[in-house]
Protein backbone atom coordinates (compact mmCIF):
# COMPACT_ATOMS: atom_id res chain seq x y z
CA UNK A 1 0.00 0.00 0.00
CA UNK A 2 1.34 3.36 -0.70
CA UNK A 3 1.95 5.97 1.85
CA UNK A 4 -0.38 9.00 1.70
CA UNK A 5 2.09 11.92 2.97
CA UNK A 6 1.64 15.46 4.59
CA UNK A 7 3.48 18.50 3.37
CA UNK A 8 5.48 21.08 6.13
CA UNK A 9 3.82 24.02 5.27
CA UNK A 10 3.94 26.91 7.74
CA UNK A 11 4.66 24.89 10.60
CA UNK A 12 1.94 22.21 9.98
CA UNK A 13 1.46 18.71 8.36
CA UNK A 14 -1.01 18.92 6.04
CA UNK A 15 -2.43 17.76 2.50
CA UNK A 16 -2.98 21.30 1.70
CA UNK A 17 -5.39 23.22 -0.75
CA UNK A 18 -4.42 21.81 -3.74
CA UNK A 19 -6.49 19.43 -5.75
CA UNK A 20 -3.52 17.42 -7.60
CA UNK A 21 -1.03 14.94 -6.36
CA UNK A 22 1.79 13.48 -7.14
CA UNK A 23 2.21 9.24 -7.36
CA UNK A 24 6.10 8.21 -6.39
CA UNK A 25 7.54 5.29 -8.27
CA UNK A 26 10.39 3.79 -6.88
CA UNK A 27 13.52 3.29 -9.31
CA UNK A 28 14.58 -0.29 -7.52
CA UNK A 29 11.65 -2.25 -8.73
CA UNK A 30 8.85 0.61 -10.33
CA UNK A 31 6.31 0.14 -7.06
CA UNK A 32 4.25 2.93 -6.53
CA UNK A 33 5.36 3.91 -2.89
CA UNK A 34 3.72 6.76 -1.95
CA UNK A 35 1.64 9.82 -3.10
CA UNK A 36 2.45 13.97 -1.97
CA UNK A 37 -0.01 15.94 -2.40
CA UNK A 38 1.61 19.45 -5.03
CA UNK A 39 0.74 22.66 -2.97
CA UNK A 40 -1.34 25.35 -4.58
CA UNK A 41 -0.43 28.81 -5.30
CA UNK A 42 -2.76 29.42 -2.01
CA UNK A 43 -0.64 27.20 -0.22
CA UNK A 44 2.24 29.02 -1.57
CA UNK A 45 1.05 32.21 -0.08
CA UNK A 46 0.54 30.44 2.95
CA UNK A 47 3.83 29.71 3.49
CA UNK A 48 5.65 33.25 2.66
CA UNK A 49 3.34 34.90 4.89
CA UNK A 50 4.26 32.12 7.49
CA UNK A 51 8.19 32.08 6.65
CA UNK A 52 8.01 36.28 6.55
CA UNK A 53 6.43 36.74 9.85
CA UNK A 54 9.04 33.78 11.48
CA UNK A 55 12.29 35.79 9.74
CA UNK A 56 11.05 39.01 11.36
CA UNK A 57 10.72 37.04 14.86
CA UNK A 58 13.96 35.70 14.45
CA UNK A 59 16.06 38.91 13.32
CA UNK A 60 15.76 39.88 16.82
CA UNK A 61 17.27 36.88 18.41
CA UNK A 62 20.89 37.01 19.39
CA UNK A 63 23.23 34.68 17.01
CA UNK A 64 23.57 32.76 20.31
CA UNK A 65 20.01 31.88 20.70
CA UNK A 66 19.26 30.76 17.15
CA UNK A 67 23.02 28.49 17.43
CA UNK A 68 20.99 26.60 20.29
CA UNK A 69 18.27 26.34 17.94
CA UNK A 70 20.47 25.02 15.47
CA UNK A 71 22.16 22.44 18.25
CA UNK A 72 18.67 21.69 18.90
CA UNK A 73 17.78 20.44 15.65
CA UNK A 74 21.26 18.47 14.91
CA UNK A 75 20.31 16.33 17.97
CA UNK A 76 16.68 15.50 16.79
CA UNK A 77 18.14 14.38 13.78
CA UNK A 78 20.09 11.78 15.12
CA UNK A 79 17.01 9.39 16.27
CA UNK A 80 15.95 9.43 12.63
CA UNK A 81 19.06 8.53 10.76
CA UNK A 82 18.41 4.97 9.73
CA UNK A 83 14.59 5.94 8.34
CA UNK A 84 15.13 8.65 6.24
CA UNK A 85 18.64 7.03 5.02
CA UNK A 86 15.83 3.87 4.31
CA UNK A 87 13.57 6.27 2.28
CA UNK A 88 16.00 8.21 0.48
CA UNK A 89 17.76 4.52 -0.67
CA UNK A 90 13.58 3.75 -1.62
CA UNK A 91 12.89 6.77 -3.34
CA UNK A 92 16.56 8.04 -5.08
CA UNK A 93 17.72 4.46 -5.52
CA UNK A 94 21.45 5.13 -3.96
CA UNK A 95 23.01 1.72 -2.08
CA UNK A 96 21.31 2.17 1.94
CA UNK A 97 24.23 0.68 3.17
CA UNK A 98 27.34 2.30 1.45
CA UNK A 99 25.90 5.18 0.61
CA UNK A 100 22.54 6.47 1.86
CA UNK A 101 23.11 6.13 5.59
CA UNK A 102 26.68 7.96 5.55
CA UNK A 103 25.08 10.61 3.54
CA UNK A 104 22.34 11.46 5.98
CA UNK A 105 24.58 10.56 9.37
CA UNK A 106 26.54 13.77 8.27
CA UNK A 107 23.09 15.96 7.92
CA UNK A 108 23.38 17.28 11.72
CA UNK A 109 27.00 18.52 10.66
CA UNK A 110 24.97 21.57 8.38
CA UNK A 111 23.17 22.57 11.55
CA UNK A 112 26.33 22.19 14.18
CA UNK A 113 28.57 23.87 11.75
CA UNK A 114 25.96 26.99 11.02
CA UNK A 115 25.42 27.00 14.80
CA UNK A 116 29.84 27.90 15.07
CA UNK A 117 29.69 29.84 12.43
CA UNK A 118 27.16 32.39 13.27
CA UNK A 119 28.20 32.99 16.69
CA UNK A 120 31.66 34.29 14.93
CA UNK A 121 29.89 36.37 12.38
CA UNK A 122 30.63 39.72 13.47
CA UNK A 123 30.36 43.45 11.73
CA UNK A 124 32.87 46.41 11.18
CA UNK A 125 33.85 49.71 12.75
CA UNK A 126 34.85 51.64 9.54
CA UNK A 127 36.96 54.32 9.80
CA UNK A 128 34.71 57.93 8.98
CA UNK A 129 36.21 61.38 7.49
CA UNK A 130 34.25 63.58 10.02
CA UNK A 131 35.53 63.45 13.54
CA UNK A 132 32.43 63.55 14.76
CA UNK A 133 31.26 60.19 12.89
CA UNK A 134 30.96 56.41 14.07
CA UNK A 135 30.40 53.94 11.41
CA UNK A 136 29.31 50.49 11.97
CA UNK A 137 28.09 47.64 10.27
CA UNK A 138 25.54 44.72 10.87
CA UNK A 139 25.16 41.65 9.48
CA UNK A 140 21.17 41.03 9.03
CA UNK A 141 19.30 38.42 7.70
CA UNK A 142 18.26 38.71 3.95
CA UNK A 143 14.46 37.22 4.91
CA UNK A 144 12.63 34.51 2.87
CA UNK A 145 14.09 31.79 0.95
CA UNK A 146 13.08 30.12 -1.80
CA UNK A 147 15.34 26.73 -2.07
CA UNK A 148 15.17 24.74 -4.98
CA UNK A 149 16.59 21.55 -4.63
CA UNK A 150 17.51 18.08 -6.93
CA UNK A 151 17.25 14.81 -6.38
CA UNK A 152 20.39 13.34 -6.32
CA UNK A 153 21.27 14.26 -3.06
CA UNK A 154 17.38 15.02 -2.10
CA UNK A 155 17.96 15.45 1.97
CA UNK A 156 21.38 17.11 2.50
CA UNK A 157 21.35 19.52 -0.43
CA UNK A 158 18.55 21.34 1.10
CA UNK A 159 20.02 21.31 4.58
CA UNK A 160 22.90 23.94 2.85
CA UNK A 161 20.41 26.35 3.07
CA UNK A 162 17.94 25.31 5.83
CA UNK A 163 21.39 25.33 8.22
CA UNK A 164 23.46 28.47 7.47
CA UNK A 165 19.59 30.25 6.81
CA UNK A 166 18.18 30.00 9.94
CA UNK A 167 21.28 30.01 12.20
CA UNK A 168 21.10 34.11 10.08
CA UNK A 169 17.62 34.41 11.32
CA UNK A 170 16.06 33.80 7.82
CA UNK A 171 13.40 31.62 6.96
CA UNK A 172 13.56 29.05 4.19
CA UNK A 173 10.65 27.52 2.21
CA UNK A 174 11.70 24.60 0.27
CA UNK A 175 10.55 23.04 -3.05
CA UNK A 176 12.31 19.71 -3.27
CA UNK A 177 11.71 17.44 -6.70
CA UNK A 178 8.17 16.13 -6.77
CA UNK A 179 9.62 12.15 -6.94
CA UNK A 180 11.80 12.58 -4.16
CA UNK A 181 10.67 15.09 -1.31
CA UNK A 182 9.82 12.10 0.96
CA UNK A 183 13.50 11.30 2.90
CA UNK A 184 13.21 15.24 3.63
CA UNK A 185 9.54 15.58 4.99
CA UNK A 186 10.75 12.69 7.32
CA UNK A 187 13.63 14.90 8.14
CA UNK A 188 11.16 17.90 9.16
CA UNK A 189 10.15 15.64 12.46
CA UNK A 190 13.39 17.61 13.18
CA UNK A 191 12.10 20.80 13.09
CA UNK A 192 8.85 20.07 15.00
CA UNK A 193 11.06 18.36 17.94
CA UNK A 194 13.31 20.65 18.19
CA UNK A 195 11.19 24.06 18.36
CA UNK A 196 11.86 25.51 15.36
CA UNK A 197 9.61 28.91 15.21
CA UNK A 198 5.81 27.96 12.93
CA UNK A 199 6.59 28.76 9.08
CA UNK A 200 10.26 29.39 9.72
CA UNK A 201 10.78 26.46 7.09
CA UNK A 202 8.81 25.17 5.03
CA UNK A 203 8.89 22.02 2.63
CA UNK A 204 6.34 21.99 -0.49
CA UNK A 205 7.19 19.33 -2.89
CA UNK A 206 6.41 19.85 -6.75
CA UNK A 207 7.61 20.38 -10.17
CA UNK A 208 8.82 23.41 -12.73
CA UNK A 209 5.13 25.27 -12.10
CA UNK A 210 5.76 25.32 -8.37
CA UNK A 211 9.53 25.98 -8.76
CA UNK A 212 8.42 29.04 -10.99
CA UNK A 213 5.59 30.34 -8.77
CA UNK A 214 8.48 30.38 -5.89
CA UNK A 215 10.82 32.21 -7.95
CA UNK A 216 8.76 35.08 -9.06
CA UNK A 217 7.04 35.66 -5.90
CA UNK A 218 7.15 39.35 -4.64
CA UNK A 219 7.35 37.82 -0.81
CA UNK A 220 10.39 35.93 -1.36
CA UNK A 221 13.35 37.84 -1.12
CA UNK A 222 16.33 35.09 -1.98
CA UNK A 223 16.38 32.07 -4.36
CA UNK A 224 18.51 29.27 -3.57
CA UNK A 225 18.83 26.91 -6.47
CA UNK A 226 21.19 23.54 -6.98
CA UNK A 227 20.48 22.04 -10.44
CA UNK A 228 21.22 21.79 -13.98
CA UNK A 229 22.32 24.89 -15.90
CA UNK A 230 19.86 25.12 -18.26
CA UNK A 231 17.08 25.33 -15.25
CA UNK A 232 19.45 27.93 -13.61
CA UNK A 233 19.27 30.14 -16.61
CA UNK A 234 15.57 29.74 -16.98
CA UNK A 235 15.17 31.09 -13.03
CA UNK A 236 17.33 33.74 -13.20
CA UNK A 237 15.77 35.37 -16.13
CA UNK A 238 12.10 34.88 -14.21
CA UNK A 239 13.49 36.40 -10.80
CA UNK A 240 13.53 39.89 -11.08
CA UNK A 241 15.64 41.51 -8.60
CA UNK A 242 16.33 38.93 -5.47
CA UNK A 243 19.42 37.71 -4.64
CA UNK A 244 20.59 34.39 -4.88
CA UNK A 245 22.80 31.40 -4.85
CA UNK A 246 23.18 29.52 -7.77
CA UNK A 247 25.02 26.39 -7.82
CA UNK A 248 24.76 24.23 -11.10
CA UNK A 249 25.82 21.53 -13.39
CA UNK A 250 30.04 19.88 -13.45
CA UNK A 251 31.75 18.35 -16.06
CA UNK A 252 34.67 16.98 -13.62
CA UNK A 253 37.99 16.08 -15.36
CA UNK A 254 40.34 13.91 -13.30
CA UNK A 255 43.74 14.75 -14.99
CA UNK A 256 46.57 11.73 -15.16
CA UNK A 257 50.01 13.31 -15.53
CA UNK A 258 53.39 11.27 -16.88
CA UNK A 259 54.11 10.85 -13.20
CA UNK A 260 50.85 9.93 -11.01
CA UNK A 261 50.47 6.98 -9.31
CA UNK A 262 48.55 5.50 -12.08
CA UNK A 263 46.97 2.57 -9.82
CA UNK A 264 45.61 4.96 -7.03
CA UNK A 265 44.50 7.46 -10.09
CA UNK A 266 42.43 4.60 -11.91
CA UNK A 267 40.99 3.54 -8.09
CA UNK A 268 39.77 7.04 -7.95
CA UNK A 269 38.20 7.95 -11.17
CA UNK A 270 35.79 4.67 -11.15
CA UNK A 271 34.57 5.61 -7.62
CA UNK A 272 34.24 9.48 -8.80
CA UNK A 273 32.60 7.74 -12.10
CA UNK A 274 30.31 4.92 -10.10
CA UNK A 275 29.49 5.99 -6.83
CA UNK A 276 25.91 7.22 -6.52
CA UNK A 277 25.60 5.94 -9.84
CA UNK A 278 27.65 9.10 -10.95
CA UNK A 279 24.76 11.23 -10.65
CA UNK A 280 26.73 13.88 -8.67
CA UNK A 281 27.61 17.15 -9.78
CA UNK A 282 31.31 16.70 -8.74
CA UNK A 283 31.46 13.18 -10.13
CA UNK A 284 34.93 11.82 -12.80
CA UNK A 285 32.78 13.04 -15.67
CA UNK A 286 35.82 13.14 -18.28
CA UNK A 287 39.35 10.99 -17.73
CA UNK A 288 42.37 12.92 -19.34
CA UNK A 289 45.13 11.07 -19.56
CA UNK A 290 48.77 12.31 -21.02
CA UNK A 291 49.58 9.78 -23.78
CA UNK A 292 52.64 8.25 -21.71
CA UNK A 293 50.43 6.43 -19.37
CA UNK A 294 47.34 5.82 -21.70
CA UNK A 295 47.86 2.27 -21.57
CA UNK A 296 48.91 1.04 -18.21
CA UNK A 297 46.08 3.78 -16.94
CA UNK A 298 43.55 1.99 -19.08
CA UNK A 299 44.24 -1.11 -17.65
CA UNK A 300 43.98 -0.46 -14.35
CA UNK A 301 41.06 1.29 -15.01
CA UNK A 302 39.18 -1.56 -16.41
CA UNK A 303 40.69 -3.83 -13.18
CA UNK A 304 39.56 -1.02 -10.54
CA UNK A 305 35.76 -1.30 -12.29
CA UNK A 306 35.40 -4.63 -10.72
CA UNK A 307 34.56 -2.89 -7.45
CA UNK A 308 31.17 -2.35 -9.14
CA UNK A 309 28.54 -4.21 -8.07
CA UNK A 310 25.34 -3.34 -9.93
CA UNK A 311 22.14 -4.32 -7.51
CA UNK A 312 19.44 -3.63 -5.46
CA UNK A 313 20.41 -1.08 -3.22
CA UNK A 314 18.92 -2.33 0.15
CA UNK A 315 21.63 -5.37 -0.62
CA UNK A 316 25.00 -5.15 2.09
CA UNK A 317 26.80 -6.43 -1.14
CA UNK A 318 25.81 -3.62 -3.55
CA UNK A 319 28.09 -0.79 -4.44
CA UNK A 320 25.89 0.73 -6.93
CA UNK A 321 22.48 0.95 -7.52
CA UNK A 322 19.69 1.80 -10.10
CA UNK A 323 19.94 4.95 -11.54
CA UNK A 324 17.37 7.46 -10.74
CA UNK A 325 14.83 8.07 -13.38
CA UNK A 326 14.31 7.30 -16.94
CA UNK A 327 15.72 11.12 -18.74
CA UNK A 328 19.38 10.30 -16.91
CA UNK A 329 19.69 6.99 -18.19
CA UNK A 330 18.16 7.88 -21.56
CA UNK A 331 20.78 10.89 -21.73
CA UNK A 332 23.24 8.06 -21.35
CA UNK A 333 22.34 6.41 -24.14
CA UNK A 334 22.08 9.30 -26.36
CA UNK A 335 25.89 9.88 -25.05
CA UNK A 336 27.29 6.19 -25.36
CA UNK A 337 25.52 6.12 -28.94
CA UNK A 338 27.20 9.15 -30.10
CA UNK A 339 30.66 8.42 -28.57
CA UNK A 340 30.55 5.19 -30.60
CA UNK A 341 29.36 7.26 -33.88
CA UNK A 342 32.34 9.25 -33.71
CA UNK A 343 35.13 6.39 -33.13
CA UNK A 344 35.36 5.80 -29.37
CA UNK A 345 36.03 2.04 -27.75
CA UNK A 346 33.94 0.59 -25.04
CA UNK A 347 35.71 -1.09 -22.93
CA UNK A 348 33.53 -2.07 -20.31
CA UNK A 349 29.86 -1.88 -19.93
CA UNK A 350 27.61 -0.03 -22.30
CA UNK A 351 24.22 0.06 -21.80
CA UNK A 352 21.10 -0.77 -19.28
CA UNK A 353 21.43 -4.17 -17.63
CA UNK A 354 18.72 -6.75 -18.40
CA UNK A 355 18.00 -9.07 -15.49
CA UNK A 356 16.70 -6.38 -13.08
CA UNK A 357 13.43 -5.30 -11.71
CA UNK A 358 12.94 -1.85 -13.40
CA UNK A 359 14.85 -0.40 -16.64
CA UNK A 360 17.28 2.28 -14.31
CA UNK A 361 20.05 -0.45 -13.73
CA UNK A 362 22.83 0.94 -15.71
CA UNK A 363 26.30 -0.90 -16.45
CA UNK A 364 29.60 0.31 -15.05
CA UNK A 365 30.61 2.16 -18.33
CA UNK A 366 34.79 2.47 -18.98
CA UNK A 367 35.09 4.65 -22.56
CA UNK A 368 38.15 5.20 -24.33
CA UNK A 369 39.51 7.19 -27.12
CA UNK A 370 36.90 9.45 -26.35
CA UNK A 371 36.87 12.31 -29.04
CA UNK A 372 36.44 15.87 -27.64
CA UNK A 373 33.77 16.69 -29.60
CA UNK A 374 31.38 13.77 -28.52
CA UNK A 375 28.76 14.99 -25.72
CA UNK A 376 30.27 12.57 -23.51
CA UNK A 377 32.94 14.71 -23.21
CA UNK A 378 31.14 18.41 -23.85
CA UNK A 379 28.27 17.76 -21.60
CA UNK A 380 27.55 16.99 -18.39
CA UNK A 381 26.56 12.60 -18.84
CA UNK A 382 25.53 12.10 -14.95
CA UNK A 383 25.59 8.50 -15.18
CA UNK A 384 28.32 5.66 -14.89
CA UNK A 385 30.71 6.25 -17.18
CA UNK A 386 34.18 7.06 -17.56
CA UNK A 387 35.33 8.49 -20.36
CA UNK A 388 38.91 8.14 -21.65
CA UNK A 389 40.74 11.55 -23.30
CA UNK A 390 43.68 11.42 -24.63
CA UNK A 391 46.06 14.80 -23.83
CA UNK A 392 50.01 15.24 -25.47
CA UNK A 393 50.89 16.81 -22.58
CA UNK A 394 50.13 19.05 -19.68
CA UNK A 395 49.52 22.23 -21.34
CA UNK A 396 47.00 19.97 -23.92
CA UNK A 397 45.67 18.25 -20.65
CA UNK A 398 44.86 21.81 -19.25
CA UNK A 399 43.27 23.15 -22.40
CA UNK A 400 41.21 20.18 -22.68
CA UNK A 401 40.12 20.45 -18.49
CA UNK A 402 39.23 24.04 -19.66
CA UNK A 403 36.81 23.59 -22.80
CA UNK A 404 34.02 23.27 -20.33
CA UNK A 405 31.32 26.36 -18.86
CA UNK A 406 30.99 23.67 -15.70
CA UNK A 407 34.20 24.15 -13.79
CA UNK A 408 32.94 22.87 -10.41
CA UNK A 409 35.43 20.34 -9.01
CA UNK A 410 38.62 18.64 -10.74
CA UNK A 411 41.52 16.72 -9.72
CA UNK A 412 45.06 16.02 -10.91
CA UNK A 413 47.59 13.04 -10.16
CA UNK A 414 50.92 13.49 -9.97
CA UNK A 415 53.67 13.00 -7.47
CA UNK A 416 55.32 16.34 -8.30
CA UNK A 417 54.24 19.36 -6.01
CA UNK A 418 55.39 21.87 -8.44
CA UNK A 419 52.90 20.21 -10.74
CA UNK A 420 50.02 20.19 -9.01
CA UNK A 421 50.35 23.57 -8.22
CA UNK A 422 50.80 24.43 -11.76
CA UNK A 423 47.96 22.70 -12.92
CA UNK A 424 46.20 24.93 -9.47
CA UNK A 425 47.03 28.04 -10.73
CA UNK A 426 45.56 26.64 -14.52
CA UNK A 427 42.79 24.80 -14.52
CA UNK A 428 39.05 27.07 -14.28
CA UNK A 429 37.65 25.02 -11.49
CA UNK A 430 36.31 25.78 -7.60
CA UNK A 431 38.08 23.16 -6.36
CA UNK A 432 41.10 21.00 -7.70
CA UNK A 433 41.89 18.01 -5.78
CA UNK A 434 45.22 16.59 -5.86
CA UNK A 435 45.60 13.04 -5.78
CA UNK A 436 41.86 12.73 -4.85
CA UNK A 437 38.32 11.87 -6.30
CA UNK A 438 36.18 15.00 -7.82
CA UNK A 439 34.13 12.91 -5.29
CA UNK A 440 35.66 14.04 -2.95
CA UNK A 441 33.56 16.04 0.18
CA UNK A 442 33.09 17.65 3.22
CA UNK A 443 30.73 19.76 4.45
CA UNK A 444 32.57 22.83 6.16
CA UNK A 445 34.49 23.02 2.40
CA UNK A 446 34.36 25.97 0.46
CA UNK A 447 32.71 25.17 -2.74
CA UNK A 448 31.36 26.40 -5.72
CA UNK A 449 32.47 26.49 -9.05
CA UNK A 450 34.43 28.52 -12.01
CA UNK A 451 33.79 29.32 -15.47
CA UNK A 452 30.38 29.95 -14.97
CA UNK A 453 28.32 27.15 -13.34
CA UNK A 454 27.77 29.04 -10.29
CA UNK A 455 27.11 32.34 -8.56
CA UNK A 456 28.28 32.60 -4.94
CA UNK A 457 28.66 30.01 -1.94
CA UNK A 458 32.51 29.18 -0.75
CA UNK A 459 34.16 30.37 2.39
CA UNK A 460 31.25 33.25 2.91
CA UNK A 461 28.67 30.74 2.72
CA UNK A 462 26.83 31.77 5.86
CA UNK A 463 27.68 35.68 5.03
CA UNK A 464 25.79 35.28 1.85
CA UNK A 465 22.58 34.14 3.87
CA UNK A 466 23.25 37.84 4.85
CA UNK A 467 22.17 41.65 4.35
CA UNK A 468 25.17 43.89 5.27
CA UNK A 469 23.52 46.52 7.10
CA UNK A 470 25.62 50.16 8.07
CA UNK A 471 24.84 52.47 10.69
CA UNK A 472 26.38 56.23 11.31
CA UNK A 473 26.02 57.73 14.51
CA UNK A 474 26.64 61.52 14.73
CA UNK A 475 28.28 62.64 18.05
CA UNK A 476 26.59 66.09 18.07
CA UNK A 477 27.51 68.04 20.96
CA UNK A 478 31.52 66.85 20.66
P1 LIG B 1 16.96 20.31 -12.53
O1 LIG B 1 17.55 21.60 -12.93
O2 LIG B 1 16.18 19.54 -13.51
O3 LIG B 1 15.98 20.52 -11.26
C1 LIG B 1 16.43 21.14 -10.08
C2 LIG B 1 15.23 21.74 -9.37
O4 LIG B 1 14.69 22.79 -10.16
C3 LIG B 1 14.09 20.76 -9.13
O5 LIG B 1 13.54 20.97 -7.86
C4 LIG B 1 13.11 21.13 -10.24
O6 LIG B 1 11.77 20.77 -9.94
C5 LIG B 1 13.28 22.63 -10.28
N1 LIG B 1 12.84 23.25 -11.53
C6 LIG B 1 12.82 22.71 -12.77
N2 LIG B 1 12.39 23.63 -13.66
C7 LIG B 1 12.14 24.76 -12.96
C8 LIG B 1 11.68 26.05 -13.33
N3 LIG B 1 11.39 26.37 -14.60
N4 LIG B 1 11.55 26.99 -12.37
C9 LIG B 1 11.86 26.71 -11.08
N5 LIG B 1 12.29 25.48 -10.67
C10 LIG B 1 12.43 24.53 -11.61
O7 LIG B 1 18.17 19.46 -11.94
P2 LIG B 1 18.13 17.96 -11.43
O8 LIG B 1 18.03 17.06 -12.62
O9 LIG B 1 17.13 17.83 -10.35
O10 LIG B 1 19.57 17.83 -10.75
C11 LIG B 1 20.71 17.47 -11.42
C12 LIG B 1 21.58 18.69 -11.72
O11 LIG B 1 21.91 19.36 -10.51
C13 LIG B 1 22.92 18.31 -12.34
O12 LIG B 1 23.21 19.19 -13.40
C14 LIG B 1 23.92 18.50 -11.21
O13 LIG B 1 25.24 18.77 -11.63
C15 LIG B 1 23.32 19.66 -10.49
N6 LIG B 1 23.81 19.70 -9.11
C16 LIG B 1 24.69 20.69 -8.76
C17 LIG B 1 25.23 20.74 -7.48
C18 LIG B 1 26.21 21.81 -7.09
O14 LIG B 1 26.49 21.96 -5.89
N7 LIG B 1 26.72 22.60 -8.03
C19 LIG B 1 24.85 19.77 -6.54
C20 LIG B 1 23.94 18.78 -6.93
C21 LIG B 1 23.41 18.76 -8.21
Amino acid sequence: MPETLDIYLAGEWTSGTGDTHHELISPIDGSHIADVPIASPGDIDRAVTAARAATDEMRRWSAFERAELCLRIAEAIEPLIPEIARIQTLEQGKPYHSESLDDIAEANEYFSNAAEDVKRLGGEVIPTSARSKRMFTFRRPVGVWAAITPWNFPVTIPLEYIGPGLATGNAVIVKPPVHTPWALLELAKAFDAAGVPRGAVSIIPGGAEVGDALVTHDGIDAIGFTGSSATGRRIISRMGIKRSIMEMSGNGPTIVTADADVEAAAVAAVYGAYYNAGQVCCATERVIVVDDVHDAFVEAAVAASQVVNLGDPFDDATTMGPLNNEATAAKMDRHLADASERGAEILVGGGRAPGHPSDLYYDFTIVDRVPEASSLSTEESFGPVLPVIGAADDADAVAIANRTRLGLQAAVFTRSLSKAFWYTDRIRAGTVVINDSTDFWETFQPFGGAAGTDTGWGRGRIEEFTDLQTMVIELSGD
